[in-house]
């Protein structure tokens, strides 16, 4: 019974509704096959150059949904070192940052030429 719970509560429906990442949008059934193609191709975080994580929507897709499956909306961004909730999103995953690309491309820079 409880593993019938845990395994209701992690399935991806139920992750999908609680990830407040999402901000409860639903997802489009084609996103994760884009996502692993977009990380495939774009495989760093454009903010610190680590392996990325996840593919972040510059313009949020819950407010945007055409833009949910358009690639030029898309940011490859790490978990490990926050720069998906601190440059993607301000700190707030209700939130975004409007300057993503000059922060995510100055930060890079300064890592890649830090002292
Ligand atoms: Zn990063
Ligand atoms: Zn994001």
């Amino acid at each position: 019974m409880f593993d019938f719970l845990k395994q209701l509560f992690f399935s991806s429906r139920m992750r999908q509704f609680f990830d407040p990442r999402n901000c409860g949008a639903k997802r489009s059934s084609k996103w994760p096959a884009l996502e692993k193609k977009f990380l495939s191709e774009h495989p760093t975080c454009e903010a610190c150059g680590v392996k990325a994580e996840t593919v972040h929507h510059r313009l949020p897709f819950h407010k945007y949904p055409r833009l949910e499956l358009d690639e030029r909306n898309l940011h490859s961004i790490c978990e490990k070192h926050s720069c998906h909730l601190m440059v993607g999103h301000l700190g707030s995953w209700a939130s975004y940052n409007e300057d993503l690309v000059e922060d995510s491309a100055r930060m890079l820079n300064k890592i890649q030429t830090r002292p």
